[in-house]
């Protein structure tokens, strides 16, 4: 291992909280080793996968407690029987013989050596209170992910901001993501996709942006087969993807050319008199603004800027108005963009002029990525406050100081830095302390080589992973080792809104704990263990976020267990009750979809309608960088960085060698490239 840290001396300042002997000493009160009770030695139990944001359930067969095997769930709503590669490997990257079993910690040879959970817990507390105390509270951040349980995340965010004093944390919420929450919270009043997958087997039209559903989501595209409609499939994406091959129409834009596209589509639709007048008058706002701006789309400016010839775009305008339910999708093709929030509203815009929204196989469906990642946008305390609540709110500060019951004065008054102004704060020398969780940035991060330099000059970086041999658990100071999937209980939030199971079917090895029982261990070293202490386990975390999130649009109070959950075969968020602890019948349905009422979460129940004139590209081709490249999954059978996935034979197996590079053929012509050649 090649490490180039400097040695930092330790501080003298290492107060312990008051609990601490006790809780080292009742092992099971943090979750250690326990099988749920309720499990039979032999028997099957639910709950759902923790890779992709489709939340597939699976059945678990267990022997004498322990998960030997898995299938798919036939009666789960989400994939009706079916798995990706992925979901069938699940529980194969448990037993991978690299699992971190005992705490590391960097030692003056500048190895990590073997260390044990009271050494770690000090040393975490003692270098992070030492860093925090020199130099201020900008000093200290955390970077987590969509990858962790709800109720997990909920205490980092709160253990960190609430109790630590760290200001800055983010996960994959203003990374990934942002672009299509912001979207949503601007356009509907709320970060709230309107989706049920049952729409991909209701609608007659469904259109693709920017998502390759073959590869990315499989288990939807399998929904989008079973569709009996025989829908028109219209894709737009620049590459050829397998979705694409698939479609009924592929429209290959120019890169980045889409916000033009959305804008002509919309002028064609106007100025054909193609739009839902009743809607757009009784259920939004800004229309006659928006016609105005469309206008300077005409087809024929938009075909030179896309690529697209006028008559398809006529043609696919009238698609979209004969179709009795269009359902728009969009993923990170649209997101990961320097117009996402635009180019997503723009697409809200096309589903809310043509009243494709509110009903059976229509809506405007931002599909997400990570298993959780609804989850982190609305529990994780990073770009929202609990409960998708306002961290600039008195009363939402108010409501959630008195649910913990804490006091409001702890909790920040802003969001903190989001992700890339975490990493320019490493670069600028601002944050020198850095809690990594559950994520893999010297992998996923844009610049590789930059963040793994980054990483390098921080005074202590923990990482808190399954593994001790990420790219980024190498470069630790401190490596936690933690349960995964599998090992441990709470819930994720899948794309439509479904809050699915999880459940621990198997002993994480050695030490290894549960990220949850790592942060309270936290709570209790750094001394703020009695502010969680209503939070003893995953269920009373998710029975207390369930009260927070009353009287929001992500209401899902009248959920009161797990088992619940595990009957109804996970539940969509809004599940309020009320007052007597009542759900209304009509939200037991097993799909459902938001804005049937035709009414949005703005204060006048209207949905807006938002525009911008497209920019300009900010890093166009150029002499010395001739060529855009467009990311894009490769292959079913891997996941993110491959932390888990790699550890699957069968995995790697099915899915390419090395990593590859698709060019146009007439690029690879003229530069005498052929198939299988290596390029630099
Ligand atoms: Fe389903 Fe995604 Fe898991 Fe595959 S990875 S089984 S699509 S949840």
């Amino acid at each position: 291992m090649s490490v180039t840290h400097s040695r930092r001396s330790l501080s003298l300042y290492s107060p312990i909280g008051p609990y601490t002997e006790e809780l080292l000493q009742q092992p099971a009160k943090f979750g250690l080793g326990m099988i749920p009770e309720r499990l039979q030695p032999d028997a099957t139990t639910n709950m759902v996968c923790g890779f992709c944001s489709t939340g597939c359930g699976l059945h678990i067969h267990l022997r004498e407690g322990q998960a030997i095997n898995l299938t798919p769930a036939t009666n789960y709503p989400v994939n009706l029987g079916m798995a990706c590669p992925k979901g069938w490997e699940a529980l194969t990257p448990l037993s991978a013989p690299d699992r971190g079993t005992v705490p590391l910690l960097r030692d003056g040879d500048d190895q990590l050596k073997r260390s044990d959970w009271d050494t770690a817990l000090r040393e975490f507390c003692t270098r992070f209170k030492d860093i925090q105390s020199r130099h201020g509270e900008d000093s200290l951040a955390f970077l987590s992910t969509g990858q962790m349980a709800t109720e997990e995340m909920a205490y980092l965010g709160s253990l960190a901001k609430f109790g630590m004093g760290i200001r800055h944390g983010d996960g994959n919420t203003r990374q990934c993501m942002a672009t299509a929450v912001v979207a949503y919270k601007q356009s509907f009043g709320f970060d709230a996709p309107p989706y049920t997958y049952e729409d991909f087997e209701q609608s007659d039209v469904i259109v693709l942006v920017g998502a390759n559903l073959c590869i990315a989501h499989p288990i939807m595209w399998q929904r989008v087969l079973r569709n009996p409609n025989h829908p028109e499939i219209i894709v737009v994406d620049p590459r050829v993807t397998e979705t694409a091959v698939a479609a009924s129409e592929h429209l290959q834009l120019k890169p980045k050319s889409d916000l033009a596209l959305f804008y002509g589509l919309a002028h064609i639709l106007i100025a054909n008199g193609w739009i839902d007048e009743s809607f757009i008058e009784n259920h939004t706002n800004d229309f006659a603004s928006f016609a105005k701006f469309a206008a300077d789309f005409s087809p024929e400016s938009v075909a030179a800027t896309t690529g697209i010839p006028a008559n398809t775009l006529l043609k696919i305008a009238k698609i979209i108005h004969e179709g009795k339910r269009v359902s728009f999708w969009w993923t990170m093709g649209v997101n990961q963009s320097y117009e996402g929030v635009r180019v997503a509203q723009s697409i809200v815009n096309l589903a809310l002029m043509t009243g494709n929204i509110g009903r059976p196989g229509t809506g405007a469906n931002s599909i997400t990525g990570q298993c959780n990642a609804m989850g982190s946008r609305l529990f994780s305390n990073t770009t929202s406050l609990l409960g998708g609540r306002d961290f600039s709110n008195p009363r939402d500060r108010e409501d959630v100081a008195s649910q913990l019951g804490i006091d409001e004065s702890r909790i920040p008054r802003d969001a903190g830095w989001a992700y890339d102004e975490i990493i320019d704060g490493i670069r600028s020398g601002k944050v020198k302390g850095l809690w990594v969780v559950c994520t893999n940035p010297a992998h996923s991060w844009i610049d590789q080589a930059e963040c793994r330099d980054l990483l390098d000059r921080l005074d202590f970086l923990v990482v808190q992973d399954m593994y001790p041999t990420t790219e980024t658990a190498r470069a630790a100071d401190l490596y936690l080792p933690a349960a995964g999937w599998g090992e441990k209980n709470g819930t994720l939030i899948n794309s439509e809104r479904r809050i699915g199971v999880i459940k621990k079917v198997s002993r994480a090895p050695g030490q290894a704990m549960a990220d949850l029982s790592i942060f309270r261990m936290v709570a209790e070293y750094w001394g703020c263990g009695k502010m969680f202490e209503r939070w003893t386990d995953a269920e009373s975390i998710f029975r207390s976020l369930a009260t927070l999130s009353k009287g929001q649009p992500c209401d899902f109070s009248g959920i009161k267990s797990y088992s619940q959950l595990d009957q109804a075969g996970g539940i969509q968020w809004p599940f309020p009750a009320d007052d007597d602890g009542d759900v209304d019948d009509r939200y037991h349905a097993s799909q459902r979809r938001l804005f049937g009422d035709g009414q949005f979460f703005h204060a006048d129940g209207k949905a807006k309608f938002l525009f911008e004139s497209p920019c300009p590209m900010p890093e166009p081709p150029c002499d010395e960088y001739p060529f855009l490249l467009l990311t894009g999954r490769g292959t079913a059978s891997q996941w993110h960085t491959r932390t888990r996935t790699q550890k699957s034979p069968v995995l790697r197996q099915l899915s390419p060698a090395e990593i590859y590079v698709e060019i146009h053929p007439d690029d690879a012509v003229r530069l005498c490239v052929t198939q299988n050649d290596v390029v630099h």
